[in-house]
C-alpha cells in the first residue's frame, strides 16, 4: 500500500500517518519524490482500511500495490531512483560505466589497470577481493589485503570502488573500503546478507542469480529496501539456459521489463553474460541500446595471466575502442557520456 500525501503536507501530518501505520503493526517507509511525499507501507496491509487513512489530514490518495514486491515497484514510486555518489549520480542521464579486473591480484596490477581506466574518464573501478568461485581449489581472492590495495586506489587515484561482499562477516570492512557493495549472482538469495546490507546506507549493486527470474531479482531487492536502504542498483549478468556456446545467456529482456516494473536503476554485465572477450562489446552496445543505466565490464592488462575470468576480460585497448562506440549509441537512447574522455 502507498499513501500519497498532499503537496506541502506539514511534517506533523506525515508523522501522524506513520504513527497510525505502526499502530497497525505495519512498517512505514518515507518515499520523497520531486514534489510530494509518499509513505510506502509494508507488512500485513490487507488488514488496513483505506478509509481510515483517507480521512486523515493531508492524505491525498491511498493506492494498493498489486505486485508481490512493493517498495521496489513503480506503483509505489513512479519516478526513477537516482543513486547519488560523490557527484556522479547513477540512474540519471549520464551513462555509468564500472570497469576493472575480476579480482584483485596485486597492488601493481590494480594500479596499472586503474590508471589506464582513469585516463578514459572511468570513475567507478571494480575488482573482487573476496571471490565466490565454483571450485574451492580456484583462487579465492586476496581478501583483507585486496581491500587494502583497493583503498589505496581510492585514495591515490580518487576512483570509486565497487567490490563484492561474499558473506556477512567481511561486510563491515567492505562497507568502509568501498563506494558500492556488490552482491554477486550466487548470493542473490542469501537473505541474511540482503538483510544486513539493507541496514547500511551504502549503495548496493545486486546481481541477478544464475537461475533467478526477473521477479526473483526484484523480490531480493525488496529485502534490501524493506530494511531501509533504497540505494539499490540492479544488474542483469546472464542466466543459465540450455545454450552451451556462451558462458551464460544475457537476458536483455530484463532491461525494459525492469524499467517498466521498478524505479531502480538497471545495469548490465556483458562480461559474465556472454563470457567471451571479443563478444563483450556487441553485447555492451546492445545493453545500452536496450536502455541500461550503466555497464559493468571486466578489464585486465594481461587477460591471459588473469587469476579469474581472463577469458572474458577486455584489454584496456579494446575497452577504449568499445567506449568510443558506446558514445555513439548513448545519445540515441537519451543517455549522455560527457564525463568520458575522447580517445587520443
Ligand atoms: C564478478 O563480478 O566477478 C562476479 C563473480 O559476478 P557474478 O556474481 O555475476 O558471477
Ligand atoms: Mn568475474
Amino acid at each position: 500500500m502507498v499513501i500519497m500525501m498532499k503537496l506541502n503536507a506539514p511534517q506533523h501530518d506525515v508523522e501522524k500517518v506513520k504513527e497510525k501505520i505502526k499502530q497497525n503493526n505495519c512498517k512505514p517507509h518515507l518515499i520523497t519524490g520531486n514534489f510530494k511525499i509518499a509513505i510506502g507501507v509494508t507488512g500485513q496491509t490487507n488488514k488496513l482500511s483505506e478509509e481510515e487513512f483517507l480521512t486523515m489530514d493531508s492524505v491525498e490518495e491511498v493506492v494498493r500495490v498489486s505486485k508481490p514486491y512493493k517498495l521496489v515497484s513503480r506503483e509505489m514510486k513512479p519516478s526513477d531512483t537516482i543513486v547519488n555518489i560523490n557527484n556522479f549520480p547513477i540512474g540519471d542521464k549520464e551513462l555509468t560505466i564500472i570497469a576493472g579486473p575480476c579480482s584483485v591480484e596485486s597492488r601493481q596490477q590494480l594500479f596499472d589497470i586503474a590508471g589506464e581506466l582513469k585516463e578514459m574518464g572511468i570513475k567507478y573501478f571494480r575488482a573482487g577481493a573476496y571471490k565466490p568461485r565454483s571450485s574451492p581449489y580456484s583462487f579465492q581472492g586476496l581478501k583483507e589485503k585486496g581491500l587494502e590495495y583497493l583503498s589505496d586506489v581510492r585514495k591515490e587515484l580518487g576512483m570509486m570502488i565497487v567490490t563484492e561482499a561474499k558473506d556477512n562477516t567481511a561486510l563491515p570492512l567492505i562497507a568502509e573500503c568501498s563506494d558500492i557493495i556488490q552482491i554477486g549472482a550466487r548470493n542473490m538469495q542469501n537473505f541474511s546478507l540482503l538483510e544486513d546490507v539493507g541496514k547500511l546506507t551504502n549503495p548496493i549493486l545486486l546481481k541477478r542469480g544464475l537461475a533467478a527470474t526477473i521477479e526473483d531479482l526484484l523480490m531480493s531487492a525488496e529485502y534490501i529496501l524493506s530494511e531501509g536502504n533504497f540505494n539499490v542498483i540492479l544488474c542483469e549478468r546472464g542466466i543459465r539456459t540450455f545454450e552451451t556456446m556462451t558462458r551464460n545467456t544475457l537476458d536483455l529482456n530484463a532491461v525494459p521489463m525492469i524499467k517498466k516494473n521498478s524505479h531502480l536503476p538497471i545495469f548490465v554485465d556483458p562480461s559474465h553474460g556472454i563470457g567471451i572477450a571479443d563478444k563483450v562489446p556487441p553485447m555492451a552496445l546492445a545493453a545500452v541500446a536496450a536502455g541500461a543505466d550503466g555497464l559493468i565490464i571486466e578489464v585486465h592488462n594481461h587477460p591471459e595471466k588473469a587469476l579469474s575470468d581472463g577469458f572474458q576480460s577486455l584489454t584496456p585497448k579494446n575497452f577504449r575502442i568499445m567506449l568510443e562506440k558506446i558514445k555513439q549509441i548513448a545519445p540515441i537512447v537519451n543517455k549522455t557520456m560527457e564525463t568520458y574522455v575522447n580517445a587520443k
